[in-house]
């Protein structure tokens, strides 16, 4: 048995799109450095950082070896072509980074980069027969969790081609059997294929079979991914570093339970996630919100006071904004321009989500136009009773058209339109339309998302099925992600708070970064971190802060 561990090396652009910064120094060694000599430290494989052939390979080699200079890593320089489908693959993790998996997709970490046939042509090189795959980028790479890794899979290996385990990006690699590489190359195929459920053919989920191994809980519970993707995440390992939980010698739990036990740590400069309401106008909402959002005062929110939120955060160029809220953003006269504002301020990735109805070709267009990452359609039925029981209205037939259209318009891998996605709710008179629901938008959009039933903190009505988090209380994880901005411009700890109880300030004035590190949020996150779920009263009722 040989194995393999590949980091697919690019100096210019990272796994989610952005300037690569594997040169950029934790501790006073390159990011590069510290992943290589991590996992170097295990003999149960070799460690290869592969290249991509062309202009620059040469030059891109010899600074890797400059940087790897001493560490015991082997160099291989590939002509197969990545995956035609990179930039979609990229795309639809926007929103979920922080996590190994729950992409759109199926996509996961592992589809991020590493293109299937340069592994096979590795694996051959080196004579390996299971090749794991981690981004370069990942300076504290545990070792020794790849190697438990790696003697699992090789335990199952009749049963699974593929191993994974779920902890957070940049912890550990996934495994494949080199067997499995060549058929993924061919069909142009990641680790997504490996995932994917379909309805004529159903499987387990991967996470459930021989394929996941289950590695410690602290570090598959652990929210914060683990990569030096962005500057945030370059500040919050020099941050550790300082605290002496330094690459050169701290375990990955000791990792997790330092971002734990420092939520200013964690919590970083700035929101990773921003959702900001563009209207508070509606034109159809769900019955148990009906009240709160037909009786505020209706607003738009100006395009310059949009300009100067967005621009707070722009030297941080991974925040992902979501356009959204209790309003319905396409009755905003300059929602095209708002978008166009949020790309040109650089930010990572700009979804919409809208109930629909308005939706045509000519909007469709302009905010395609305008560079939308992604559209959702909270469409929350599949039959027209229940979709006039949910909005007092029918009209699902012509919003399910809409979103098929959006959908078709997009043209298989053509990534210069929006991504769709259709979505419904996790209630119970909606549950025995789910499973319709999601095998018809399962061909029908890009991805169907099943959304937790949000009964904002106990404010409306609770018709969940199921309410999604652990079964022990642990500090919400938005409020070290997300903040909310409603359509006054004013930014509250999270979107639960639809009674306006605690604005924190006006964003277009004060700026994101101020407002996300206030007096008041920061001790909230310490009062979570402690345990105290009662500091703001919305938290004792809040059933959603397992995700983020
Ligand atoms: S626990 Fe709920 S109410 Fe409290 S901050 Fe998190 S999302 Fe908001």
């Amino acid at each position: 048995m040989s194995a393999i561990i590949c980091l697919p090396v690019d100096f210019r652009v990272n796994s989610v799109g952005l300037p690569a910064l594997l040169s950029e120094e934790v501790e006073g060694a390159p990011v590069l450095y510290h992943t290589a000599s991590r996992l170097t430290l295990s003999d149960a494989y070799k460690v290869v950082l592969l290249f991509a052939d062309g202009p620059e390979a040469a030059a891109d080699v010899k600074r890797a070896r400059d940087i790897c200079r001493g560490l015991a890593v082997e160099y291989c320089t590939s002509a197969a072509a990545d995956v035609p489908n990179r930039e979609f693959l990229r795309r639809g993790r926007l929103w979920s980074l922080s996590s190994w998996r729950g992409g759109m997709g199926w996509t996961t970490y592992y589809d991020e980069a590493g293109a299937p046939a340069a592994m096979a042509e590795a694996a051959e090189k080196f004579g390996a027969d299971a090749v794991g795959l981690i981004t370069p980028d990942s300076p504290y790479a545990d070792p020794s969790l790849a190697a438990q890794l790696l003697a699992w899979h090789y335990d199952r290996i009749r049963k699974a081609r593929v191993t994974v385990t779920g902890v957070p990006p940049g912890l550990a690699p996934a495994f494949f059997s080199a067997d499995i590489l060549k058929p993924l190359a061919e069909y142009k195929l990641t680790l997504a294929a490996s995932m994917a459920y379909k309805p004529s053919a159903p499987q387990r989920d991967l996470a459930t079979t021989e394929a996941h191994y289950e590695s410690d809980i602290e570090l598959r519970t652990a929210p914060w991914r683990l990569t030096a993707h962005s500057l945030r995440q370059l500040e919050m390992m020099r941050a550790l570093a300082h605290l002496g939980v330094s690459p050169r010698s701290a375990n990955s739990v000791d990792v997790v339970r330092a971002l734990e036990a420092h939520p200013e740590i964690a919590a970083g400069a700035l929101p990773s996630k921003i959702e900001i309401e563009p209207t508070s106008r509606v034109d159809a909402a769900p019955f148990y919100l009906r009240d709160f959002a037909e009786t505020r005062r209706p607003v738009d929110m100006p395009v310059e006071a949009f300009r100067h939120i967005v621009n707070s955060v722009r030297p941080h160029r991974d925040v992902v904004l979501s356009l959204e809220g209790l309003g319905e953003p396409l009755l905003h006269e300059r929602i095209s321009e708002i978008v166009a504002a949020a790309k040109e301020a650089g930010l990572l990735g700009v979804h919409l989500g809208t109930y629909g109805r308005l939706l045509d070709e000519s909007i469709l267009g302009r905010l395609s136009a305008a560079g939308l990452s992604i559209l959702s359609v909270a469409i929350g039925a599949h039959t027209e009773d229940t979709y006039q029981k949910l909005f007092g209205a029918g009209g699902l037939r012509e919003v399910q058209a809409a979103a098929e259209a959006a959908f078709a318009a997009r043209k298989g891998v053509d990534v210069t339109r929006p991504l769709v996605v259709a979505e419904i709710a996790k209630m119970r008179f909606v549950e025995p339309e789910i499973e319709p629901f999601f095998d018809y938008w399962l061909t029908r959009c890009d991805w169907p998302v099943i959304r937790p039933f949000n009964d904002f903190a106990g404010q409306v009505e609770d018709l969940a099925t199921i309410h999604m988090r652990t079964s022990k209380r642990i500090p919400c994880r938005k409020i070290f992600a997300e903040l909310y901005v409603d359509a006054e411009g004013i930014a509250y700890p999270c979107r639960q708070d639809i009674r306006k109880t605690h604005p924190l300030g006006n964003a277009a004035e004060e700026g994101i970064p101020r407002l996300w590190r206030c007096e008041f949020m920061e001790k909230l996150r310490a009062a979570h971190a402690a345990g105290d779920y009662e500091f703001f009263p919305l938290c004792r009722e809040c059933k959603d802060w397992y995700y983020a």
